[in-house]
């Protein structure tokens, strides 16, 4: 971590969340979550645009679909988890904290729970889960998207590696570096789609839909 990332987070520290705590848990446990700077990035992306849905693809423990429903009270989250495990400790967290009017968890693989929630229609997607299949996520969840809305997502430059691939010594790693490769190309390709990438923490993809080139 360098010293501007260390005094922005320092920074960030003064207002944080309740919510919060439940970082030290997810670091104790090996629990992926988003990281602290990109989290407040998506967060004033909301106060921006002000999404009413958001559809959120891995909840994990659901701290980031309770850190979104925590801008405004009249925004739902949609989240979708497979781990059975996962799911008991967002069940459990979501109650916790007081989400249960806000937040709707999907206990399903995303690449089938699509019949499920296709009456829906969403301002925002933060794709977040397993990250050789986020092109998938997003072909697949992208026509539920309204015009205008934005897909998050996480992990576009992944530990550094998606820029400087020769360094991973793993044939899976490796595997997986080149998948997140090939959809950072694939985004910029889409011509539905304006999409920017931020180098920040763990890289971001914001992209637009219907924003003319
Ligand atoms: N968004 C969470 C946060 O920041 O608090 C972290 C999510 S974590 C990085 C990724 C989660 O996605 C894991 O809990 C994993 O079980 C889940 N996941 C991976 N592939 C999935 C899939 N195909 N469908 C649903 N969940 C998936």
């Amino acid at each position: 971590m360098n010293n501007n990332q260390s005094y922005l987070l320092e920074l960030h520290k003064q207002n944080a969340e309740p919510i919060e705590m439940l970082r030290q848990y997810a670091e104790a446990n090996q629990v992926p979550i988003v990281d602290r700077l990109t989290l407040e990035m998506i967060k004033q992306l909301i106060r921006l645009h002000k999404p009413q849905r958001i559809l959120e693809i891995g909840t994990a423990i659901a701290y980031s679909s309770m850190q979104f429903a925590s801008v405004s009270n009249k925004i739902k989250v949609t989240t979708i988890e497979r781990n059975s495990e996962m799911q008991l400790k967002a069940k459990e967290n979501i109650i916790k904290f007081g989400y249960g009017e806000q937040i709707e968890l999907v206990e399903e693989d995303a690449l089938e729970a699509f019949d499920n929630i296709k009456h829906l229609s969403f301002d925002m997607i933060f794709i977040d889960a397993a990250k050789a299949q986020s092109k998938k996520f997003f072909t697949l969840y992208a026509p539920l998207l309204k015009e205008g809305g934005v897909i998050v997502t996480d992990n576009v430059l992944y530990h550094g590696f998606v820029s400087d691939i020769s360094v991973v010594r793993s044939r899976n790693v490796k595997q997986m570096v080149k998948k997140v490769q090939q959809y950072n190309e694939w985004l910029m390709a889409q011509p539905d789609f304006t999409t920017n990438f931020l180098n920040m923490d763990d890289g971001l993809a914001i992209s637009i839909k219907g924003e003319s080139k």
